[in-house]
């Protein structure tokens, strides 16, 4: 597979650009290789700068659940584009989009647009103190809330340790603010808030974990959460922005039949425009100015092409709910075919699903934590990673990132990737 022009292109981002990415998961550190540079997109399929086509697994790492440059999406931009790309000032687009999402989404009384995941688990946080007058927010080892200061810590050695910062930049105060529980473990969570008395705003948490790998709750994982922070008055936030709309339209709360009091999203709401949002219940949300105290603000948030990219995504999906059927059978075949050939050639894996996100893991299952997906043999990921990208399947290039489908897949290119996938381990395997 040719790859001149990308490399060259890596050569001269790296002069210029931290590692050559805008993104650290983008340079290939953790599969090692030189990062393919992409061109254009269609459908289920990127093209390189070199000319070279892969079947995408990565979707923009969550938002083309519909696949690239879908029709309408493109129109809808363009379109809106022709009448100026920002104002300042409100518009009829978010005002529709926050009606279509607090009409169909259990629990969202108000919605506010922001313009990353970032921004929506960092300001969810801030609303979550603002309201409780509380300091303290529980995370999980594992989940990933996007790059906030208050999100970039890990826990010490026991559980009831306090945060060290986990990137330098983020202050001892910080640190000490955020608490590190073990996913799927209410336990954990429970010992966290005893130790803490009355000084816990949050409990923030991926309700299916999708940046370890997949990681679906456990029984009643949820529930529990859910009862804990009725009883503590705590804030439950559910970070959505990988699983919202795409586990279902209403997201897991809708799977796992627990209601948050926060939501954020991001990734699929925009369809691949920088957009983010928290929403949740009416009393909380009236804490955000300029009903309330709580200040959070964007220049460009709500932006025109955004919204409109955002809306006609959400709306393909609201009015088409054959398209989680369709993800669903499309999912199951591909999770069972690699797990076929796995099984076949006697490797060691655990598979996890929940609709679109698959989760492989090469190690003993179950892999229900950080600690069981942190077991998952690195090095066999990377052989499978660049066995499938020359033959032109684009897997996530870390061993823990979820695959991410699209409804662009056609049955020729599952097969295609199954293929890929028994060719991959073979060659490995010897
Ligand atoms: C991607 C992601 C984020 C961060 O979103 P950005 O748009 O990259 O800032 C936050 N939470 C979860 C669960 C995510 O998957």
């Amino acid at each position: 597979m040719e790859n001149t022009n990308s490399k060259a292109l890596f050569e001269r981002a790296q002069k210029v650009i931290p590692g050559g990415v805008n993104s650290p998961v983008r340079a290939f550190n953790s599969v090692g290789g030189s990062p393919v540079f992409i061109k254009r997109a269609e459908g289920a399929y990127l093209f390189d700068e070199d000319g070279n086509k892969y079947i995408d697994f990565i979707g923009s790492w969550g938002p083309m659940l519909l696949g690239h440059a879908d029709p309408d999406i493109v129109d809808a931009v363009r379109e809106t584009a022709l009448g100026s790309t920002s104002f300042g000032a409100p518009t009829q687009l978010e005002v529709e989009m926050a009606e279509l999402i607090t009409s169909s989404v259990q629990g969202i009384d108000k919605i506010r647009m922001v313009n990353s995941g970032t921004e929506a688990t960092m300001s969810a946080i801030r609303v979550a103190r603002g309201f409780t007058g509380k300091n303290k927010v529980i995370k999980f080892k594992g989940c990933y809330h996007g790059h906030g200061d208050s999100f970039l810590i890990e826990a010490g050695s026991g559980a009831l340790t306090m945060g060290q910062p986990s990137s330098p930049g983020v202050t001892e105060g910080t640190a000490k603010d955020t608490l590190n529980a073990d996913y799927n473990d209410i336990n954990s969570v429970k010992e966290l808030v005893e130790a803490n008395s009355d000084d816990i705003a949050a409990i923030i948490l991926e309700p299916i974990a999708g940046n370890m790998g997949c990681i679906p709750p456990v029984n009643g994982f949820l529930q529990d959460l859910r009862t804990l922070c009725d009883k503590q008055n705590i804030v439950l936030i559910f970070d959505e922005v990988m699983t919202g709309f795409r586990v279902d339209f209403e997201g897991a709360q809708k799977v796992y039949g627990v209601t948050a009091d926060l939501v954020t999203y991001g990734k699929i709401i925009g369809a691949g425009l920088p957009v983010g949002a928290y929403g949740g219940k009416k009393e909380i949300m009236e804490y955000v100015a300029p009903t309330g105290p709580v200040y959070q603000a964007g220049t460009l948030s709500g932006n025109p092409l955004a919204m409109a990219a955002g809306l006609t995504m959400l709306k393909k999906l609201k009015n088409n709910p054959g398209v989680y059927e369709d993800l669903e059978r499309k999912s199951a075949r591909i999770a069972e075919g690699m797990t076929k050939t796995l099984e076949a050639h006697g490797i060691t894996f655990s598979a996890n699903r929940v609709g679109s996100m698959i989760g492989l893991f090469y190690c003993e299952g179950p892999v229900t934590s950080f600690a069981d997906a942190n077991r998952t043999d690195k090095e066999l990921f990377s052989k499978i990673f660049h066995g499938m990208l020359k033959r032109g399947v684009y897997l996530p290039p870390s061993p823990f990132e979820a695959f991410f489908l699209s409804n662009a897949l056609s049955d020729e290119d599952i097969e295609f990737t199954l293929n890929a996938f028994e060719e991959t381990i073979e060659e490995i395997v010897g």
